[in-house]
C-alpha cells in the first residue's frame, strides 16, 4: 500500500488511469517512439484528507529547460495576477520597505506588478529559460528549488518576507514538508503565505478528472491545507474561490494565533464536509462518474465515425492528455487537435499521437463536430467561434457530462 506524502499513513488508490505519458510532452515524429510513461493512480488519505498521485513521475521529464508553459501568454491571466498582486499589497500594507517572495514565479506575470509599484520582491524559478524572461522584466530571480536552506540564505541576503506567494506551483511539489519548513523560516511574524491551485472541491463536484495529470501531485482542499499548515505551526486564515483553471482556491496562511481566522474558512470547511471530501465514498463515486463519461464519449465518437462525420478537437491542453489516454481516443476517432500555441503545433499529442495543427487551419478544415478540450475556457471560445459554428456544426463537451451543443 502507498504511504501518504503528508502524514506517512497507508492509503488506497481510488482511481487508476493506467500508463500515462507526460501531459505536456507534445512529441515530434522521432520522439513519438520513445515516450516516457508512468502509472497514474490517485489516492485519498483518510488520516490527513490529502488527495494525491500515488506514483511520482520523474521530475526531470516534466520540468526542464524546454518547458513549454509561459504564464504571460494569456491576457486573462495577466489581469488575474495584477488583481492578485494588488490585493496582497492592500492586505499587508506593502511599501518600499516590504519584501515579497514568489515561489515558482514563472515569467514574472505576478511579480512584475510589485516591480511597477516599487515593492521589493524576489522570484524563485527553477526553470532557467522561463526565469530569464522574468529577469528581463527587472525581477531578481533565483533558479533553485525552494526549501529551508534557500529560505535561510534569502533571509541573510534580504529580510524576512511580508508576503510569500505562489500560483499553480504548490500542487506540483511532492516534498511539501520541506516547502513548509522553508515558509515557516522565511515568513515575518505577521507575514502571510498566499497560494492558489486547482481546487479539489471543483474536481469532485464537476467530475473534472482531467485536472489530474503528472504535474498535479496534490489536489488541495481547505480541510487538507488546514491540517498541513497545523503540522508546521501555521494556520489557514482565509480561502477565496477563483474561477481560473476550471476552479481554483486561494489559501492564506499565517503564523498560528497572529491573525484572525476568516468566516470563509469555517464556511468552506462546512461545504467540503457536505460534499464528502473527508470521506472515501465521495472518491469511489467520483471514479464511477469518470467511467460513465468515458463510456458515453467513446460511444458518441464511434457513432459519429460510423456516420462519416468529421470530428476534430480544440485546444491541445495538458488536461486533454488524461482524457485521450484514459479513454483511448486515437486519431481514428479524432482527426486532429487545433491549437494556438506555436511550440505544440505540427507535433503529436502525448501517448495517443493525435496530430496538433495550427489554429489558423481550423476554419478551413470544416468539421461537423468539435470536441472542446479547453472546456475551462468554454464561454470565451464558444463566443469567439459563434459565427463559424452556427453553420450546422456542433461542440462536444464532457465535463461534468457528455453533451452536444
Ligand atoms: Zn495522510
Amino acid at each position: 500500500m502507498p504511504k501518504c506524502l503528508i502524514c506517512e499513513k497507508n492509503y488506497q488508490p481510488f482511481v487508476n488511469f493506467g500508463e500515462m505519458p507526460i501531459a505536456n510532452a507534445f512529441a515530434t515524429k522521432e520522439e513519438m517512439n520513445n515516450e516516457y510513461t508512468f502509472s497514474m493512480k490517485v489516492g485519498y488519505c483518510e488520516s490527513c484528507n490529502m488527495v494525491q498521485l500515488v506514483e511520482q513521475p520523474d521530475r526531470e521529464q516534466m520540468f526542464h529547460d524546454n518547458y513549454a508553459f509561459f504564464s504571460s501568454t494569456s491576457n486573462y491571466m495577466q489581469n488575474h495576477f495584477k488583481v492578485f498582486a494588488h490585493s496582497v499589497s492592500k492586505l499587508q500594507n506593502l511599501d518600499k520597505k516590504s519584501f515579497v517572495v514568489e515561489i515558482g514565479c514563472n515569467d514574472g506575470i505576478m511579480l512584475q506588478n510589485f516591480v511597477t509599484d516599487k515593492i521589493p520582491c524576489l522570484g524563485i524559478e527553477p526553470s532557467k529559460n522561463v526565469a530569464e524572461v522574468a529577469r528581463e522584466k527587472g525581477i531578481e530571480v533565483i533558479t533553485e528549488f525552494f526549501d529551508q536552506n534557500l529560505a535561510e540564505s534569502i533571509i541573510a541576503k534580504h529580510q524576512k518576507a511580508d508576503a510569500i506567494l505562489s500560483a499553480n506551483v504548490m500542487c506540483h511539489i511532492p516534498y511539501m514538508h520541506s516547502i513548509y519548513d522553508g515558509i515557516k523560516a522565511l515568513l515575518a511574524d505577521d507575514g502571510v503565505f498566499i497560494f492558489e491551485d486547482p481546487y479539489l472541491g471543483d474536481v469532485i463536484e464537476k467530475t473534472s478528472f482531467d485536472q489530474i495529470y503528472d504535474e498535479h501531485v496534490f489536489l488541495f482542499s481547505a480541510i487538507s491545507i488546514s491540517h498541513l499548515a497545523n503540522m508546521h505551526d501555521l494556520e489557514l486564515i482565509n480561502v477565496e474561490h477563483q474561477i481560473t483553471h476550471g476552479g481554483s482556491m486561494r489559501y492564506t496562511i499565517a503564523n498560528k494565533g497572529v491573525k484572525k481566522v476568516s468566516e470563509n474558512v469555517i464556511n468552506r470547511i462546512k461545504k467540503e464536509r457536505k460534499l464528502g471530501l473527508h470521506n472515501s465514498e465521495a472518491y469511489s463515486s467520483f471514479a464511477n462518474d469518470v467511467d460513465q463519461i468515458r463510456d458515453d464519449l467513446i460511444k458518441l465518437l464511434i457513432t459519429l465515425k460510423n456516420e462519416g462525420k468529421k470530428v476534430v478537437a480544440y485546444g491541445a491542453t495538458s488536461k486533454s492528455t488524461t482524457v485521450t489516454n484514459y479513454f483511448g481516443i486515437t486519431p481514428s476517432l479524432i482527426e486532429c487537435i487545433y491549437d494556438t500555441t506555436p511550440i505544440k503545433q505540427n507535433k503529436y499529442s502525448p501517448g495517443m499521437h493525435i496530430p496538433v495543427l495550427p489554429y489558423e487551419q481550423f476554419h478551413e478544415s470544416n468539421p461537423d463536430y468539435v470536441l472542446l478540450f479547453a472546456w475551462n475556457h468554454a464561454v470565451e471560445i464558444m463566443n469567439k467561434e459563434k459565427d463559424f459554428m452556427s453553420n450546422d456544426k456542433h461542440w462536444i463537451t464532457y465535463i461534468p457530462k457528455v453533451e452536444i451543443n
